[in-house]
């Protein structure tokens, strides 16, 4: 820097110039530090003097080492000292002391001010205390850090939906990468789970600026379903207006197949794997008021197997449990995706037939009882079951039902077993003639 020697400003006297150009330093934020070339101070401004907590008078003949103290990197100051006697300008930043000891992290330039043969008269540093820029920085960071090791996947949205940040977790748990999502919207992670008025309950929360917490069912971008407890926070700026939406994904997945583990394990059988008493009963209490609805029957079926007794004493119950087993599977085999199997004691059956006459019921059974007859176990050769059918009656009560039916199986007992039995006034479509 080669200042005009006469110091004028375009227009102004040299002395309104000074005049000026001393209220400017005067007046500005930065800190402006003047020395000469011994490096002595010969300005400070009084934004300097109140960075430092040193009055104009205290600094005036220091060296500005002066500020230096045990967390000031020599290697700056080693630098710096090669700049200045080389090029003169340095830029830097680090830990320089307030009068009362306090450090500060400062950041300067030195620029030198040469004269008319280039020598180095003077060297104007302008200072800046960069201390809460940096705390908030690294705090910032720290944020950031801290964001993106969460467990939970966090994805931040703009007001339009579309995905401005995604951390680890998020690609932990929906396997898509924060460069893949990013620009992108939520609905890549749509698993076409959830109808209109859920997400119609979705918008009218967070559009009112409440939050929106509730299970979702996403999809992984491997294709599997992702369950994950999701809450959505809107942000707002200062006119109240939605800026950003903050979405908070949790997997629940585990927690929900749990679940259904153990909810399976209560409605059914452990052997069988059929729906087990308890469960049954509802079925039939369901199955009663929808036919009741519905003004349409449904019919019951129920089989026991033929001289079981004898089977577990003569080969032992695991045998007999392969036995129900396999009447659990002859069962499901001849039976349609909506009909109920139930196991409903010991070696005992139901089987709810919604929406079914008494001759396809009997149909039905009849393929049981054929199928059963037809197979043969190890050691205890031919199996074969009894079964009574019943169609469901204008105002039947589950027990009446049940009765009737089982009425129906005592009676395929006593007619000699192996064989399906129905009410009198119903034909049986094919009756057993290889007892
Ligand atoms: P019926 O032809 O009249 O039905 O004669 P049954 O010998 O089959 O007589 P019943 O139906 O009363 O037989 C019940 C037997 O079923 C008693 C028991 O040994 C056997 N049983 C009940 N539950 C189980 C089970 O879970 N596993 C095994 N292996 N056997 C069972
Ligand atoms: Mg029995
Ligand atoms: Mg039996």
């Amino acid at each position: 820097m080669n200042p005009d020697t006469s110091l004028s400003l375009p227009g102004l006297s040299s002395e309104d110039s000074l005049l000026l150009l001393r209220a400017s330093a005067e007046i500005s934020f930065n800190s402006i530090l003047v020395t000469g070339p011994d490096r002595r101070i010969i300005y400070a401004n009084p934004a300097f003097c109140n960075m430092t907590g040193y009055s104009l008078n205290d600094l005036l003949g220091q060296n500005p080492k002066m500020l230096q103290g045990p967390l000031t990197e020599q290697s700056v100051i080693d630098r710096m000292n090669a700049a200045l006697k080389t090029s003169g300008s340095f830029n830097g930043s680090t830990i320089n002391y307030r009068k009362n000891g306090r450090p500060y992290l400062v950041e300067w330039t030195i620029s030198p001010v040469r004269g008319d043969s280039g020598e180095v008269r003077y060297f104007i540093s302008i200072q800046k205390d960069i201390t809460q820029l940096h705390a908030e920085q690294s705090t910032g960071n720290l944020f950031a850090k801290a964001i993106d090791a969460a467990y939970d996947g966090i994805f931040i949205t703009n007001a339009d939906g579309v995905i401005e940040f995604a951390n680890q977790g998020f690609e932990i748990i929906t396997g898509y990468s924060p460069n893949e999502v990013v620009g992108k919207k939520p609905s890549v992670l749509k698993s076409g789970k959830h109808d209109i008025t859920f997400y119609k309950g979705l918008w009218r929360h967070l559009s009112e600026g409440l939050p929106f917490r509730a299970m979702i069912v996403n999809r992984h971008k491997n294709g599997h379903e992702i369950h994950c407890q999701q809450t959505i926070t809107p942000v707002k700026n200062a006119d109240g207006r939605i800026t950003h939406f903050i979405s908070i994904i949790k997997d629940m997945t585990d927690r929900v197949f749990e679940e259904l583990k153990l909810r399976e394990q209560a409605s059914h059988d452990s052997l069988t794997g059929l729906l087990n008493r308890r469960a049954g009963e509802i079925e039939l209490d369901v199955a009663l008021i929808q036919a009741q609805e519905s003004e349409a029957s449904f019919c019951l079926l129920m089989t026991d197997i033929d001289d079981f007794k004898a089977v577990n004493d003569t080969y032992g119950h695991p045998r007999g449990d392969q036995i129900i087993k396999a009447v659990a599977d002859i069962l499901m085999d001849q039976t349609r995706k909506t009909d109920k199997c139930i196991r409903w004691g010991g070696e005992e059956f139901i089987v709810l037939l919604p929406f079914c006459d008494l001759p396809k019921a009997m149909e039905i059974a009849e393929n049981v009882r054929a199928a059963m007859a037809d197979s043969h176990f190890d050691e205890a050769g031919r199996i074969t079951l009894s079964i009574g059918v019943a169609e469901s009656q204008v105002n039947d009560t589950p027990a009446g039902l049940l009765e009737r039916v089982d009425q129906q199986l005592y009676s395929a007992k006593r007619q000699g077993k192996n064989r399906v039995v129905t009410q009198q006034d119903c034909t049986p479509l094919k009756q057993n003639d290889d007892v």
